[in-house]
């Protein structure tokens, strides 16, 4: 698929011998995996380049897999291609020196929000930026190297994105490119043990979720947390955020929505939006966000926009239950 704006990708990278890459801000596993993964494979087939992956916004839970490059002069961005990874649209990068570029490539999964760069490779299909990567890979395996530290960088976002092999995008194609990474090398007993041991007093946080949650007439499933509860819990804005999946099996509730206090002077409220079956990308979309179909973040400014949107996404949901059958 897309073989000619690979091909192109390809040549560009040969090109140049600076090459910057970037992602989205508030890391995830994709975007941190995909953007080392192939700042590795790079490396590693072309050890006379210099490749920089400079991101001042980190992850506590993405730490093991390492740090990135301190930042570098603003000049060193002139005349160096750019590689803007997972990223739908340009407000969202999070190194800002993109604009330094004096080219900028786009790769990214989500849906469409807004065309950037002098090239794009998008297939919103895919489940993960870090299988478009492990594609990227086994297209042109006969010229560019790979190692078990790239493999497990870009299996980590494969898993994370996802969720385990789990979601909707998930394909054959997927699994395919998965397998080419744990052929190269991944401990993926130590990998899940990174990603998925949680903290005993985590698990007590997880049981006031539970405790907390409410659902809406049509089954919208929410959580509220609020500041006095991240205090309560000594939790991150991160770790806080973190708990939406544990809303993701309820029967009848094909929406789940954590609402999250952010810690800053507009008082806004990050929302993570989950959903199977129905999608829920366009109540995102209303509320300053975007991402994918079934999974995607926006952000609330009040507790009436909180409550509206709560109202938005409670009819979008009775509409998809009205209109379609087979949901669980
Ligand atoms: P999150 O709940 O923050 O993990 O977001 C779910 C998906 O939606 C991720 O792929 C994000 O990159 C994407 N996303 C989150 N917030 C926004 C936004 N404001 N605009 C566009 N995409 C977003």
């Amino acid at each position: 698929m897309n073989l000619a704006v690979k091909q192109q990708i390809l040549e560009k990278i040969k090109e140049y011998n600076r090459i910057f890459i970037f992602r989205h801000i508030r890391n995830d596993g994709d975007c941190v995996g995909s953007t080392k993964g192939l700042k590795r494979i790079i490396q590693l087939t072309w050890p006379e380049k210099e490749v920089y992956l400079i991101d001042e916004d980190t992850s506590e839970y993405l730490e093991f897999l390492g740090p990135e490059d301190a930042p570098v002069p603003e000049d060193m961005y002139k005349q160096a291609l750019g590689i803007v990874i997972d990223t739908a649209s340009i407000s969202r990068i999070s190194n800002k020196n993109y604009v330094l570029c004096k080219e900028l490539i786009k790769i990214d999964h989500h849906i469409p929000l807004e065309d950037y760069g002098d090239l794009m490779w998008v297939e919103e299909e895919r489940s993960s930026a870090c299988e478009m990567i492990a594609d990227f890979y086994a297209t042109f395996r006969d010229t560019l190297k790979i190692d078990s530290e790239a493999a497990t960088y870009i299996y980590t976002g494969m898993v994370t994105d996802s969720g385990r092999f789990k979601y909707e995008g998930v394909t054959g194609e997927t699994m395919r490119n998965a397998a080419i990474m744990l052929d190269v090398g991944v401990d993926t007993e130590k990998l899940y043990a990174h990603l998925y041991l949680e903290a005993y007093g985590y698990l007590k946080f997880k049981a006031q979720i539970y405790e907390r949650m409410q659902i809406t007439e049509n089954g919208v499933a929410y959580i509220y947390i609020d500041k006095a509860m991240q205090d309560e819990f000594g939790l991150s804005i991160e770790q806080a955020s973190a708990c939406v999946g544990t809303l993701d099996s309820i029967r009848g509730a094909i929406c789940w929505i954590a609402f999250i206090e952010n810690n800053d002077s507009e008082h806004s409220i990050r929302v993570r939006l989950r959903s199977r079956f129905v999608h829920i990308n366009p109540i995102a979309e209303k509320y300053h966000g975007g991402g994918h179909a079934c999974a995607s973040g926006a952000t609330v400014y009040s507790k009436e926009e909180f409550e509206a949107l709560l109202r938005d996404a409670d009819a979008h949901v009775k509409e998809y239950k009205e209109t379609h059958e087979g949901w669980l």
